[in-house]
């Protein structure tokens, strides 16, 4: 089974990304900051973490150099999830660490295609994600 841990503060968010996880029989781990997070991520060692940018407190991406800054490559698939979509915005947030992006509202697609992924049933792809 897929562990997933998901670190939004927006509680209609946080029901959204629970709704298309529990489609894929995911546990879910539920943070709503970095610091929940953390505990959660020693305790459960997840498959892959959705992270939200926007954070009471260190935001996403800071966390994410945090993270990689302390494991390195030891870590479980990074997702930033976001609503930023700027110019620039995936390149800026990729390069805190992340291994992909989703934007919000999140684009089922990109959604399945990260899950399958996860669960070992597909290949690394990166053109899939060009577009991000
Ligand atoms: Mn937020």
């Amino acid at each position: 089974m897929i562990k997933a841990l998901v670190v939004e503060d927006c509680p209609l968010n946080m029901e959204l990304m629970e709704g298309l996880l529990e489609a894929y029989g995911t546990m879910i781990f539920k943070a709503e900051n970095v610091v929940e997070a953390g505990r959660l991520l020693e305790k459960h060692k997840p498959d892959i973490v959705f992270l939200d940018i926007q954070l009471p407190g260190t935001d996403g991406a800071t966390y994410a150099r945090k993270l990689r800054r302390e494991k390195g490559t030891g870590l479980p698939l990074l997702v930033a999830v976001t609503a930023q979509a700027m110019k620039g915005d995936p390149e800026r947030i990729l390069a805190s660490g992340f291994d992909y992006y989703l934007s919000k509202p999140i684009d089922f697609q990109h959604f399945s295609h990260l899950m399958r992924l996860v669960g070992g049933k597909e290949q690394v792809n990166d053109e899939a994600w060009e577009e991000v």
